[in-house]
């Protein structure tokens, strides 16, 4: 026998099981963006790796060690995706969009990065994303959390905490930046590896590090809060006092300085307690200046990515069921006899009845197998099409979770019995 194949590591099929599952929350996620009036896009899975070096920053985990590239014959160098706001600014920028007015947008697929794969965290992953752009007010950075507090809601999720932070305007970051390298420069022993190299290329990262020897020294760093500019105090104030009338509890997580360079002022992440140390399920902020970085006209943009994978693990941790409201109907017909008829009774319910799954069996077992298998499918209802039933030119409805009696009817009668039903 030849060796089985396999699937490469950190990248995951999705099976049947779970299938629905992940429409559930997929289309739950693109109703509530849609019904915001977000519209959904797509751009492709490869760009050229310049685009993501130059959104992304380079001294960043992503572009240091976790993207996918590789040369063109041509010489030119293209990743797959490792997130999907480079490729969105570079539409945005390609089609000229913002001049048009704000563009709200979200998009949905997969993403690449070469990490250690670990519960929570995959090479091949899914997220959402939205973005917004040409809105500079702290409205629209209140509207993405109100988005997202009532996706929370209306996925039946607990245990989730907002937490948030401002970076400020890029002066004041600067600024900061300096100080923060003077303060752990003071500290050069107690600094771990990657830190001493961050030292140099991005400082603001240390504040992200999980390494335990190093959290009081951390903690004692200077505040990024308290060297703010004055228009960044002024917004991050106005952010706070939406949250607080649209009734969105936040902690203020002065060390969530977020993995990618390109923000600025607001940045937040829900996190949970619930899936240990991969605790973040959504995270974003604003990026002002990347527009501008990437060639297009100076414009404001916040934005935000869904780990759906995250998403997933914890509806299962939380033992949240999902009901999908569908009528299901089972066709039992057993018999080479019935097997014409069956189809085209399928084909009728199919193109009159809607929100509803019909399996037709297949086996053309006997009644007794085939309705195993309905009850095995969970359908509401075996529609029962035996030898009897077509020479009467009737079929016969069996409820299969309650106790009501079958009864046996016209197809009309019984397509309005479905349709009155619910
Ligand atoms: P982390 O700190 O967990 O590595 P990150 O800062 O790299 O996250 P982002 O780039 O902000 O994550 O991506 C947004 C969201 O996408 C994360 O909050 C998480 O839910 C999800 N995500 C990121 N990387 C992975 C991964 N490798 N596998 C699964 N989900 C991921
Ligand atoms: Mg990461």
């Amino acid at each position: 026998m030849s060796k089985k194949i396999q699937a490469i590591r950190g990248m995951n099929d999705l099976l049947p099981k779970d299938s629905d599952l992940w429409t559930h929350v997929e289309r739950t996620i693109a109703d509530l963006f849609s019904a915001y009036g977000y519209k959904n896009i797509r751009t492709p899975v490869v760009e050229k790796t310049d685009t993501f070096c130059r959104a992304i920053g380079q001294a960043t985990d992503i572009v240091e060690k976790e993207m996918y590239s590789w040369t063109e014959s041509n010489g030119d160098s293209l990743s797959l995706r490792p997130e999907g706001t480079a490729g969105c600014v570079r539409m945005m920028i390609e089609h000229n969009l913002p001049r048009e007015g704000i563009q709200k947008v979200f998009y949905q697929g997969a993403m690449f990065r070469h990490e250690r794969p670990q519960k929570g965290r995959y090479r091949q992953f899914h997220q959402v994303g939205l973005e917004v752009f040409g809105a500079a007010d702290a409205k629209i950075d209140a509207e993405l959390m109100m988005m997202t507090h009532s996706l929370w809601k209306k996925l039946g999720l607990k245990n989730i905490t907002l937490e948030i932070n401002t970076l400020g305007s890029s002066e004041a970051r600067a600024s900061y930046r300096n100080i923060l390298v003077e303060y752990f420069s003071q500290h050069k022993d107690e600094l771990d590896e990657d830190s001493l190299r961050r030292l140099e290329t991005n400082p603001l990262r240390i504040l992200d590090s999980k390494n335990r020897e190093m959290q009081s020294l951390i903690n004692n760093a200077p505040k990024l809060m308290d060297h703010l500019d004055d228009e960044s105090a002024e917004h991050f104030e106005q952010f706070k006092s939406y949250l607080d009338c649209l009734g969105i509890d936040f902690v203020i997580n002065t060390r969530l300085v977020r993995g990618l360079d390109y923000y600025n002022r607001t940045v937040f992440e829900w996190t949970t307690t619930d899936l240990g140390a991969q605790g973040t399920i959504c995270a974003g902020g604003r990026y002002d200046g990347l527009v501008e970085k990437m060639g297009g006209k100076p414009t404001t943009a916040v934005g935000l990515a869904i780990g759906l994978e995250r998403l997933i693990l914890l509806l299962e941790e939380q033992n949240i069921e999902i009901s999908d409201n569908k009528l299901s109907i089972y066709i039992v017909a057993p018999g080479d006899a019935v097997q014409l008829k069956s189809m085209q009774i399928a084909n009728k319910l199919h193109d009159t009845l809607s929100n509803v799954i019909i399996y037709n069996d297949m086996t053309i077992g006997s009644f007794k197998s085939q309705f195993k298998k309905a009850d095995k499918a969970n359908a509401d209802f075996a529609l029962i099409l035996g030898e009897e039933e077509l020479n009467d030119n009737k079929i016969s409805i069996k409820p299969l979770k309650s106790q009501d009696e079958q009864k046996t009817l016209d197809l009309d009668e019984a397509i309005k019995f479905f349709k009155d039903y619910r």
